[in-house]
């Protein structure tokens, strides 16, 4: 989609520190982390919210996830935790329009969130 910040990070029009990329999904560096690691991945596919993905998303949105928990093992995270969150629409607080996991890891983290 034309007009969405994510595609254009996908894109390469807008940079970003990539840590990973593979044929269905790619991860970035969040400009904005909550915590010592906060990768955001996202599919390559232009999905803009939980609401809109497809049964023939069902593949890709599990790729977030196996993709998730590699960088999250990588990083040291696996033993001690990390949280994993997709926000939807306006009450999850979510501000781009294409759908992302965020992993978030490295704090003791509370809940319920905020
Ligand atoms: P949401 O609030 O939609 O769940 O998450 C959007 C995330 O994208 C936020 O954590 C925000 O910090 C991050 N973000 C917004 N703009 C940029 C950007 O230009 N580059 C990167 N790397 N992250 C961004
Ligand atoms: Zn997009």
């Amino acid at each position: 989609m034309s007009n969405c910040l994510f595609c254009k990070i996908r894109d390469g029009q807008i940079p970003a520190r990539v840590v990973h990329r593979d044929d269905v999904c790619m991860a970035f560096e969040d400009i904005n982390p909550q915590a010592p690691t906060h990768v955001v991945f996202i599919p390559l596919k232009h999905i803009a919210t939980v609401n809109d993905i497809g049964l023939e998303d069902r593949e890709a949105v599990g790729h977030l996830y196996t993709a998730a928990a590699k960088v999250a093992k990588e990083r040291g995270h696996a033993e001690r935790g990390y949280r994993l969150v997709m926000n939807c629409n306006a009450d999850a607080g979510q501000t781009v329009f294409h759908i992302h996991l965020h992993l978030v890891a490295g704090r003791p983290m509370e809940w319920p969130p905020g």
